[in-house]
């Protein structure tokens, strides 16, 4: 029988490499490859399945969503986008309105758009940078292998270093319509601004004029331990983007605005088919709900903690960055592909986002003997 990656290889665009595995199944944090073999999932699609593969609760929110009400156009409206739509409100503690798209890319592109509502054009971004790779998303994102074969991308972007509130100052002006950031930047390698980044950046939003947009497609839905990131820091931006954890594996994206640009957005401003499908919005309820239920966020704090601790005392390992169970192990030498790929070996699914950072970015319901499990497996690997 001709395995799933060599059919892969016949029929679908080579944009991602030749994958190594293909996967049949997945429970839990653990998912089985064509072979039999099983692997723990501490990249979790990366950061996507908040609650593991196929958790009950998301398998019944969708198995009876999809049994009762497929999908409407959102000239019409079903109650789990409302509901979703509430609840994200309520999570976030501020009054504001939500429009659902499908994707992290689409959710930025829903923020570009409303920022230029303003009446103003200019935006900046900041230097590496991941918020897609829909046009509007790669020209905020501040990669350039990324983003260069792609030129000239739409809008007027200044890209400044990650951290620095100086340079950032200086980009901002009056004619400045958003600043986006990452709380943490995740496709970057887990990289971490200086205390009081947001906070500096909230103020020089403040005095200029701009939005403050904080991409929370990687860090949001309990995946720092916080419900946004941004809660940590004590900040409120005008507008957030959430995807990947929310829809629980369905395709969902939303992007929150709070405050008056809330209202930038009127009938006809902006749309999509898919964007708050009841589907994806009961899964994501259902995440929601039990991240809330079964008080995962204190969770997430405790194993991200004992990771840091485990992984921190390694021999290969420099230091621990990021939050939560958002974690770049930043190792002594560019050697996180060869590392990878040994845990890879060993049963355990990560990445390597840079050449000396491997990225953890598990299931949110990853348990305490799983993590010890991956932190003997490093051991393990000289
Ligand atoms: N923003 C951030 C911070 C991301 O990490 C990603 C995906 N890695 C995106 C946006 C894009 O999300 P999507 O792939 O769903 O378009």
């Amino acid at each position: 029988m001709t395995s799933l990656v060599d059919r892969w290889s016949q029929s679908m665009m080579n944009n991602y490499g030749t994958p190594q595995i293909a996967f049949v199944r997945g429970e839990g944090a653990v998912l089985t490859d064509e072979n039999g073999k099983e692997y723990v999932d501490f990249l979790g699609g990366i950061a996507v399945n908040a609650l593991g593969h196929a958790h009950p609760a998301v398998v019944e929110a969708v198995t009876q969503q999809i049994s009762s009400l497929g999908h409407v156009s959102n000239l019409y409206v079903a109650e789990p986008c409302v509901a979703l739509a509430e609840l994200l409100l309520a999570l976030a503690g501020r009054s504001g309105r939500v429009i659902f798209g499908n994707s992290g890319a689409e959710a930025n592109e829903a923020a570009f758009k409303l920022s230029r509502l303003t009446g103003r054009t200019h935006v900046v971004a900041t230097h590496g940078a991941f918020h897609g790779r829909t046009m509007g998303a790669l020209a905020l994102t501040g990669q350039p292998s990324k983003a260069d074969p792609f030129r000239p991308l739409p809008g007027d972007v200044s890209h400044v270093a990650f951290g620095d509130l100086s340079e950032l100052d200086d980009a901002v002006t009056s004619e400045t319509a958003m600043v986006i950031i990452e709380p943490i930047q995740g496709e970057n390698g887990v990289v971490v601004p200086p205390a009081g980044y947001l906070a500096g950046a909230r103020e020089i939003c403040t005095r200029n004029g701009a939005l403050l947009v904080l991409d929370e497609v990687q860090t949001g839905i309990g995946r720092t331990g916080h419900w946004f990131h941004h809660q940590s820091e004590g900040v409120e931006p005008d507008v957030i983007t959430l995807a990947k954890g929310l829809g629980g594996g369905l395709p969902l994206g939303a992007c929150i605005a709070f405050g008056p640009a809330a209202d930038l957005f009127t009938p006809g401003s902006h749309g999509t088919t898919f964007g708050g499908n009841p589907v994806a919005c009961a899964a994501g309820l259902a995440v929601v709900r039990t991240i809330a239920g079964e008080g995962l966020l204190d969770h997430v704090k405790r194993v991200g903690e004992q990771l840091r601790r485990g992984l921190e005392n390694h021999p290969l390992v420099d230091h621990v960055r990021g939050a939560g169970l958002l974690l770049g192990i930043v190792l002594r030498a560019p050697e996180s592909k060869r590392i990878a790929a040994a845990l890879q070996e060993a049963g355990f699914l990560v990445n390597a986002p840079q050449p000396d950072v491997i990225r953890l970015a598990p299931p949110l319901i990853i348990s305490a003997e799983q993590a010890d499990a991956l932190i003997t497996a490093l051991d393990g690997v000289r």
